[in-house]
């Protein structure tokens, strides 16, 4: 195991006050902080090897592209995927289904086709399916919950017809904190030829991903809440699919000749990379993933999971305390009587503890359970128990104030 208050020394921002107060920072499933090795990992780049990939013969072009087909083999090993080719950078979780959405939508949906996503998804997830109902006129289904928030997996069974075409579901709830049985529901979907899309947003900087034990058609994340600059993102997807769907954007590199008569396009994964790529961004995520696998995602879940089971026994200290949901990970959302969200949040910022409130862009979930929106306290491998202590007597102490 790692020690979290020697890893703390290693994110500068963690050390700062706000409000003259130490931060708590638990706000990780928005962001992640980053360590001293990505943000030198930034400033290195510019410094020594800047300049644009795959165009140059001179020297510094090919260092750069080195170290950026470098990253892309970090991040194949990082989610066991069967060859770099098949790791697309994008800008986020957001681009990637977005790319998706339009690409397979364009190659293979048709009028009256059906994509099935759940009830429980990040609008990431259900906007561009949206997008794609309005251009083309799909159908969309919604696999429901149970009483306890968790997915109906036989309901979703039931959601299958010989129109669906694709399954888009989140890996871990960014609100509920929960982890969906997602292999059974690739395994459902595959038994009826249906593939499947997961949103490993909240999943990949907690747990070991593994997109071939998944057998997951696509698999997509962002590295901003992985410990690596924002801006940077993958697409993972079989070469079956990929190879067939239509690019995504237009313009440099994604092409192997141009006439104004015809296009043809370039190979795995140039095709989907058009422009100039967030090469230093990728560089910064190899470091953020090698970061993680020196540590061990196995340790950082067993921290974060050790976290999630304290704030839970502490939480039970406190009157009128509602868990939403059924926490198994690093995030857990809750309210305490009816204390406005915003209001605690508000409060809670006041005493330097950084948490998110309100529908944490899940606005059908939360509607769903009839709430006003949660508070949520998300973990990260550098946060403490210590740090949990200061999150329930912050909460106390604005309860008091409440009561
Ligand atoms: N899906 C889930 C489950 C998320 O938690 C998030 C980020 N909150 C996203 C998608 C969108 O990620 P990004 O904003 O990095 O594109």
């Amino acid at each position: 195991m790692f020690n979290p208050n020697e890893i703390r020394e290693q994110f500068p921002i963690l050390s700062t006050q706000v409000y003259g107060k130490p931060l708590v920072y638990l706000d990780n499933a928005a962001t992640t902080q980053k360590p001293r090795c990505v943000i030198d990992a930034i400033s290195e780049a510019y410094c020594t090897i800047n300049a644009n990939v795959h165009r140059g013969v001179h020297h510094l072009s090919q260092v750069a592209t080195e170290q950026f087909e470098e990253a892309r083999r970090t991040v194949q090993n990082f989610i066991n995927a069967p060859h770099s080719r098949q790791v697309i950078f994008t800008r986020g979780t957001t681009e990637s289904i977005n790319l998706v959405a339009s690409s397979f939508g364009n190659s293979f949906l048709k009028e009256g086709d059906r994509v099935i996503i759940s009830t429980m998804e990040h609008h990431s997830n259900i906007v561009p399916w949206q997008l794609l109902r309005d251009r083309i006129g799909i159908e969309i289904r919604v696999i429901p919950l149970l009483p306890d928030a968790t997915l109906d997996v036989e309901a979703y069974r039931g959601l299958f017809n010989e129109r669906t075409r694709l399954v888009s579901l989140t890996h871990v709830s960014n609100v509920l904190g929960c982890t969906n049985p997602v292999k059974e529901c690739i395994d459902i979907a595959h038994s009826n030829g249906v593939p499947v899309l997961i949103d490993g947003a909240q999943s990949t900087p907690h747990t070991k991903v593994d997109v071939q034990a998944l057998d997951a058609d696509f698999f997509v994340f962002s590295g901003h809440k992985v410990y690596a600059p924002t801006g940077i993102g993958v697409l993972y997807g079989k070469e079956e699919w990929l190879e067939k769907m239509q690019p995504y954007h237009g313009g440099g590199e994604m092409i192997q000749t141009v006439r104004f008569e015809k296009t043809t396009y370039n190979e795995l994964p140039y095709k989907f990379e058009a422009g100039t790529p967030d090469y230093v961004g990728a560089i910064a995520l190899g470091k953020a993933l090698e970061f993680v696998q020196q540590i061990g995602i196995e340790n950082i879940a067993r921290h974060e999971r050790m976290l999630t089971q304290y704030t839970l026994e502490r939480f039970a200290e406190i009157e009128n305390m509602r868990i939403i949901g059924k926490p198994d990970g690093s995030a857990v959302s809750f309210l305490v009587g009816d204390i406005h969200p915003a209001d605690l949040g508000t409060l809670l910022d006041r005493l330097g503890i950084a948490i998110r409130t309100g529908h944490h862009c899940a606005q059908p979930l939360i509607d769903h359970l009839g709430i006003p929106g949660t508070v949520r306290a998300s973990f990260a491998l550098y946060n403490t128990r210590e740090e949990v202590d200061t999150l329930v007597e912050g909460i106390k102490r604005v309860a008091r104030m409440f009561a």
